[in-house]
C-alpha cells in the first residue's frame, strides 16, 4: 500500500497552545518531533480564538502567589478539581508565561513596566494577563508558531488527521491517519505520543468552537485504554451573543467589556436578577460562569426570558466616552449594524464553551497507557465543575511543556515501525468502508443534516438543563442517529477527503456524546455546570465519574468518591513513573 511513513521520538497530535508548547519543549530536549494537525499548524482549534486573559499568579498588580491561585481554582471548581493537577499547573504558570514572552507573546505592560493584570470572576486577585483584550489567543498562537517554525528537530504536517493509535502489549508504538488534501494514508512510528487535540464543544447547537473541535483525542485515548473522567462536565459560557444577528462579532466578545465596564444583566421584564441568585451587585461582574448561566436559565424557565430566550445586557449607564474607549473599533462594527450601546440592549444567552472532563493523567501528564501522554483542554483535573476564566490557556501551556519533558525523559525510542506499518491495512479498510461504489452526493448532504441533528439533540436533551427523562431520550436519539450515520455512504475520494474526515468526526462525536449523556445520568446532583432539574442539590461528598471504553465501543461509567480517587491517584503517580 502506498503510504507515507515517518519515524520520530515524539509524535504530537494537535497544534494549539498545548501541542505547539509540547513540540517546542520536546525538540529543545533533543527529541525528533513530528507535529501533526488536521487543520493548519497553529491555526485550528480554540487557542487562536481565545480573546481575553491568561490567569497566572505573577503577583505584579498586587500581592499574589500560586497558593492563592490554587485556593481560588479549587473553590471555583465547586470542590471537584483534582488538587494534584491544579497544584502542578498553578505552580508552573508564572514560568511558562515568561517563557512564551521570550517567543514574542507581548503581554500588556503597565506604564511602570509591570505585567498588566486584571481580575476576573472567581479569581480573588488581579491575576489575569492579556495581550490585547480581544486578541490574546491569536497572539499566543503567533508567538508559538514563530518558536516552532524553523526548529531543526520539528517536522510539521498540516491537514493530517490521526485516526488510530497503534498499541501493542498495552504500549503505544505510533499512530495511523491520512492526509486530507490528497487522501494519503499515513503512519508515524514513535515511542511517545502526546495528544493535544482540544475540546468537544462542537457537539452542541450553540457553541463557541471552531468546526474542528470534535474531541478526537478523547476517543483515540479511550480506544487505546486510557481512562476518562467527568465527561458530563461541559462549561456553558453565560453571556454569548444571541440577538440581534451581528456580522464580524465573536459571540463571546461581551465578556471582556463586562470586566471593564460592569454591564447589567436584565431579564425580559427589564429587571436586574443576578443579586437574587449570586448576590452580585448591580453593574459589578463577580459571579462565575456556572452561576450566571444558571441564573439566566432559571429566568427563562420562569417565563422571564427575553424574546429570543436569554437575558438583556445593558451598558446604557456607562458614559459614551468610556464606552468608546473600552470598545475601541468594535463600537463602529456595532454602529454599522444599527446597535448603539448608549441606547440599545442586546440579548445574550449561554453557549457550550469548554470541556472540563477528559483524559485522566498524573502530574507528569502520563495516561495509564505507557507511551501515551495528554495535555491541554483534553485532560481532566484542573476545572472540576466550573472553569475560572483564564485558567485554560495556562493549563494548555503548562501541561504541554510537562508532557514533553516527561516524554523526553522517558526516552522511549521510535516505536516499532513494522508494527505501525502493518496496522495501516486494517485502518484503511475501516476508513474505506465509509465509501460507496458509486457517487452518492446526496448522502454527503444528509451527513451534514445528521450533524445538525446531533447538535440540536445534545442542546435540547443533554445541554445546560438536564433531567433523567431528557438524558434517556438523548440516549435513544443518539443510538438511532448513530445507525443512520453508519448507513451514510460517501463517494470515494482520492483528493480532498474532507467528507471522510467529517464522517469520522461525526461518528466520533456521537460516541463521545453518549459519554456525556451516560455521565449525566449517573451524576444525580446539581453541581457547577451540571444542572439536573430533578436533583436540585449537590451530593454531600464530591464524586468523580470514571469512564472506560470496551472493544465493542460500549462505555462503562461508575461514580467514585473524589477523595478516594485522589488517594488512588497517589498510587498511580508512583506506578506510572516506573
Ligand atoms: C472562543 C473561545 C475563547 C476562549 N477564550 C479564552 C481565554 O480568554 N482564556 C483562556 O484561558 N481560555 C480561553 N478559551 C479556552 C482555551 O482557548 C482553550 O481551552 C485552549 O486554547 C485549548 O488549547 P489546546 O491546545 O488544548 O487545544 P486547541 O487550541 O483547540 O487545539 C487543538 C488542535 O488539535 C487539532 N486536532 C484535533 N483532532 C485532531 C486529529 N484527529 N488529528 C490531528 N489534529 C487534530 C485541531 O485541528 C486543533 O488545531 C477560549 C475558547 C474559545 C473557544
Amino acid at each position: 500500500m502506498n503510504a507515507k511513513h515517518i519515524e520520530a521520538d515524539v509524535l504530537v497530535v494537535g497544534s494549539g497552545a498545548a501541542g505547539m508548547m509540547a513540540a517546542k519543549a520536546a525538540a529543545d530536549g533533543g527529541a525528533k518531533v513530528v507535529l501533526v494537525d488536521k487543520s493548519l499548524i497553529g491555526r485550528g482549534g480554540a487557542t487562536i480564538l481565545a480573546q481575553m486573559t491568561v490567569a497566572v499568579a505573577l503577583g505584579e498588580a498586587e500581592a499574589d502567589n500560586p497558593d492563592i491561585h490554587f485556593e481560588d481554582t479549587m473553590k471555583g471548581s465547586r470542590d471537584m478539581a483534582d488538587p494534584v493537577i491544579v497544584r502542578t499547573i498553578v505552580d508552573r504558570g508564572p514560568e511558562v508565561i515568561r517563557e512564551v514572552e521570550g517567543y514574542g507573546v507581548k503581554w500588556a505592560r503597565t506604564p511602570d513596566g509591570k505585567h498588566a493584570q486584571v481580575v476576573a470572576p472567581g479569581h480573588s486577585r488581579q491575576r489575569c494577563v492579556y495581550v490585547d483584550i480581544l486578541n490574546t489567543g491569536g497572539a499566543t498562537s503567533a508567538g508559538l508558531r514563530k518558536a516552532i517554525w524553523k526548529h531543526p528537530r520539528i517536522e510539521r504536517l498540516k491537514n493530517v488527521m490521526i485516526t488510530k493509535l497503534v498499541v501493542e502489549n498495552g504500549t503505544v508504538q505510533g499512530a495511523v491517519g491520512f492526509g486530507i488534501e490528497r487522501y494519503e494514508p499515513f503512519t508515524v512510528a514513535a515511542g511517545a505520543v502526546i495528544l493535544a487535540t482540544g475540546g468537544l464543544t462542537e457537539v452542541y447547537a450553540r457553541n463557541s468552537a471552531s468546526a474542528n473541535m470534535t474531541g478526537d483525542g478523547f476517543l483515540l485515548a479511550a480506544e487505546a485504554g486510557a481512562e476518562l473522567r467527568d465527561m458530563e462536565m461541559v462549561q456553558f459560557f453565560p453571556i454569548a451573543h444571541l440577538h440581534p444577528p451581528l456580522v464580524g462579532i465573536d459571540p463571546i466578545m461581551w465578556d471582556p467589556f463586562r470586566y471593564k465596564l460592569g454591564g447589567r444583566l436584565l431579564n425580559g421584564n427589564h429587571e436586574e436578577f443576578m443579586d437574587r441568585y449570586n448576590k452580585e451587585q448591580s453593574g459589578v461582574y463577580t459571579a462565575a460562569r456556572d452561576q450566571t448561566s444558571y441564573a439566566i436559565f432559571q429566568e427563562v424557565e420562569a417565563g422571564r426570558g427575553t424574546p429570543h430566550g436569554g437575558a438583556y445586557l445593558d451598558f446604557r449607564m456607562v458614559e459614551e466616552a468610556r464606552l468608546k474607549e473600552a470598545f475601541g473599533p468594535v463600537i463602529k462594527i456595532l454602529a454599522d449594524q444599527g446597535v448603539d450601546l448608549t441606547r440599545d440592549l442586546v440579548e445574550v444567552a449561554p453557549m457550550a464553551h469548554f470541556t472540563m472532563g477528559g483524559i485522566r493523567v498524573n502530574s507528569d501528564m502520563e495516561t495509564r497507557v505507557p507511551g501515551l501522554y495528554a495535555c491541554g483542554e483534553l485532560i481532566y483535573g484542573m476545572h472540576g465543575a466550573n472553569r475560572l476564566s483564564g485558567n485554560a490557556i495556562t493549563e494548555a501551556l503548562v501541561t504541554g511543556r510537562i508532557a514533553a519533558e516527561t516524554a523526553v525523559q522517558a526516552n522511549r525510542g521510535r516505536g516499532d515501525a513494522e508494527l505501525v506499518r502493518s496496522a495501516l491495512a486494517a485502518e484503511v479498510t475501516r476508513l474505506e468502508a465509509f465509501w460507496h461504489p458509486r457517487s452518492v452526493e446526496q448522502d454527503e448532504a444528509s451527513m451534514l443534516a445528521c450533524k445538525r441533528e446531533l447538535q440540536q439533540l445534545m442542546w435540547e436533551d443533554a445541554g445546560p438543563l438536564r433531567t433523567e427523562a431528557s438524558l434517556e431520550r438523548a440516549l435513544d436519539r443518539l443510538t438511532e442517529l448513530g445507525e443512520r450515520v453508519r448507513g451514510v455512504a460517501l463517494a470515494p475520494q482520492r483528493s480532498f477527503a474532507l467528507s471522510l474526515a467529517e464522517k469520522l468526526e461525526l461518528s466520533g462525536m456521537i460516541q463521545l456524546s453518549e459519554s456525556i449523556v451516560r455521565g449525566g445520568l449517573v451524576r444525580r446532583e446539581t453541581r457547577g455546570a451540571h444542572v439536573r432539574l430533578d436533583y436540585a442539590d449537590a451530593y454531600e461528598t464530591a464524586v468523580t465519574t470514571v469512564f472506560a471504553l470496551a472493544e465493542s465501543g460500549e462505555w462503562s461509567v461508575r461514580e467514585q468518591p473524589l477523595a478516594e480517587a485522589i488517594e488512588d491517584s497517589k498510587g498511580d503517580e508512583a506506578a506510572w513513573q516506573q
